[in-house]
């Protein structure tokens, strides 16, 4: 059974070449990370980009492989501007490796692409809605899939991916905020469990995993108690770090 395992906060490894997303993840990986070569980003927000920084500089001298950013084009430039611009981090993309390799390069990803990501596994994104460009990703293998929506507010999107791909069988969808800080979900463009539970209702019937990540510490206890009064027929497992996604 195909599996990827969250590590860290909002990552979620796929294989020991690729990862979606790379906030904190150091941590869990350790020198590991320099297998690393492609690392599928979200969008620009710190808690999933933060690492990128150091899954370059930490093993710089054992690292082989150019580290790709695959992202949005909105992100590769948020992530050129605001990050590597050689004030706040170097810029990677200028700096060779020992054997002449660059140590890092941007490659947008194009909408409708499905990437081989190895060994029979394929990667595909789709746009999210978050207050920054963002995307959401498809990993498959054979006949089964999962979606991991990262960061989002409207699940009109998801749900018309997953009523066309019928491969899907898990998702994996945020939760940040608790029911009674709606308008703080609306404005920062994250999920409340009355958003989650009504957004995913159209499909409800099909018997789908349902992970949920994303929760904002503070509000763990409240919304736990919410998504187990709100769930209705709904399979729900809240992810904890380090835990391994079967789909
Ligand atoms: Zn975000
Ligand atoms: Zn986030």
């Amino acid at each position: 059974m195909p599996s990827i395992r969250e590590v860290g906060h909002s990552s979620f490894l796929i294989n020991a070449q690729n990862v979606i997303d790379a906030g904190n993840i150091l941590r869990d990986l350790g020198e590991k990370s320099v297998m690393l070569e492609r690392v599928w980003v979200t969008h620009s927000h710190l808690d999933h980009i933060v690492d990128l920084a150091f899954i370059v500089d930490e093993y710089f001298e054992k690292r082989t492989k150019t580290l790709k950013i695959m992202a949005h084009k909105e992100t590769i430039e948020a992530l050129k501007t605001h990050v590597f611009n050689n004030t706040i981090w170097p810029d990677f993309s200028n700096i060779p490796l020992a054997n002449g390799n660059m140590a890092l390069s941007y490659e947008a990803v194009v909408l409708g692409t499905t990437y081989s990501v190895g060994e029979g596994q394929e990667i595909q994104a789709f746009l999210g809605d978050h207050t920054v460009e963002s995307l959401g990703y498809i990993v498959s293998e054979g006949d089964n899939a999962i979606l991991l929506a990262s960061d989002t507010h409207a699940l009109g999107h998801v749900v018309s991916i997953v009523e066309e791909d019928t491969s899907i069988s898990t998702l994996v969808l945020e939760c940040s905020f608790p029911s009674s800080k709606s308008e703080l979900a609306s404005v920062s463009k994250h999920l409340t469990p009355v958003l989650l539970f009504e957004g995913i209702k159209p499909l409800e019937d099909r018997v789908l995993k349902l992970y949920i990540n994303h929760i904002k510490p503070s509000y763990k206890k409240e919304i736990i108690r919410e998504i187990e009064i709100r769930k209705g027929k709904w399979d729900v497992s809240i992810l904890e770090e380090g835990e391994r996604i079967d789909f």
